[in-house]
């Protein structure tokens, strides 16, 4: 069953064949200081980006919705501090062709002085993404085979988990060292209200995240937890559970649910009490293009 079957991760398996310094992790970074009070970010999920720019899925092309929510971004006179990605940055296996492509397509942002942070989904592969994105690699991980990185801003911590399990395989799972890991930092950071993000959803069923119920018991126990933020269902939606806000950021590559599902990016203000969220869509004649959700809880 999911929330007792604990599998070996995957990358503990490949650890045997790498030189060990290979699996590198974010390191924690204080990411605003000198700007006080600044807490502006650009949220994406599921971008599904192929190294062929003019490939189709579902009706979709991933490529140019990227390409149109970038010029969106760097044209706001407001400039974020820098853009999360929960998960499936790649297109369905990962494949170093795919990355290469993003490493063209978020230059721009680079050239504007614009980190981009990726939590990786199933349909990630850490390797291929470091052959890319080199710079990604930290010489201290924070976890051993894990992608992780904790981001301090003025008002938040962000905490960014690596739930991909095996590429291409639909699960996601966690693993008792990043876990482990995550309730040590927490620990020791409950000044600030914490926000999650991973990849994977938390509901119940098969292609979710396995150690869910593990991943809550330390939510649970840490107060400061005001949020866990997530992609993989291309569906854009909002619950609460033990007054923790669990958001389903849409997805920009492709959705499943013939236009019922809006495809975009949202534009992030994180406050000590909330999370306000901007929903732009790609296709601006929706009528949620524009909307906003507020996320508020107490201190
Ligand atoms: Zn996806």
């Amino acid at each position: 069953m999911p929330t007792t079957f604990m599998p070996i991760k995957r990358r503990q398996f490949l650890a045997g064949t790498f030189a060990a310094g290979l699996f590198t992790v974010f390191s924690a970074q204080n990411v605003f200081a000198g700007i006080p009070k600044k807490d502006h970010w650009i949220f994406l999920s599921d971008t599904h980006v192929p190294g062929d720019p003019k490939k189709i899925l579902y009706e979709y092309n991933p490529h140019n919705h990227f390409c149109q929510v970038r010029d969106e971004i760097l044209q706001l006179t407001d400039k974020p501090q820098g853009i999360i990605v929960t998960g499936d940055f790649a297109f369905l296996q990962g494949q170093p062709e795919d990355y290469k492509n993003l490493k063209t397509l978020v230059t721009p942002y680079l050239d504007a002085e614009i980190p981009v942070h990726v939590s990786l989904g199933n349909h990630d592969h850490l390797n291929n993404l470091y052959g890319a994105f080199p710079d990604f690699q930290k010489e201290k991980p924070l976890v051993a085979d894990e992608n992780v990185a904790i981001l301090e801003t003025p008002n938040c911590n962000l905490f960014l988990l690596d739930s991909l399990y095996q590429t291409n395989v639909t699960p996601g799972f966690l693993g008792i060292t990043q876990l482990r890991w995550l309730k040590k930092e927490l620990t020791t950071r409950q000044n600030k209200p914490a926000i999650l993000f991973a990849h994977h959803n938390l509901d119940n069923g098969p292609d979710t995240l396995m150690d869910r119920e593990e991943l809550w018991v330390i939510i649970k126990s840490q107060k400061q937890v005001k949020a866990y933020i997530y992609g993989h269902t291309h569906v854009y939606r909002q619950s609460i559970r033990d007054d923790v806000h669990l958001i389903n950021l849409p997805a920009l590559g492709w959705e499943f649910q013939k236009g019922k599902q809006p495809l975009g990016w949202t534009d992030a203000v994180l406050s000590g009490n909330g999370i306000e969220l901007t929903l732009h869509t790609i296709d601006k004649t929706r009528s949620d293009n524009g909307h906003v959700r507020q996320f508020t809880w107490l201190r």
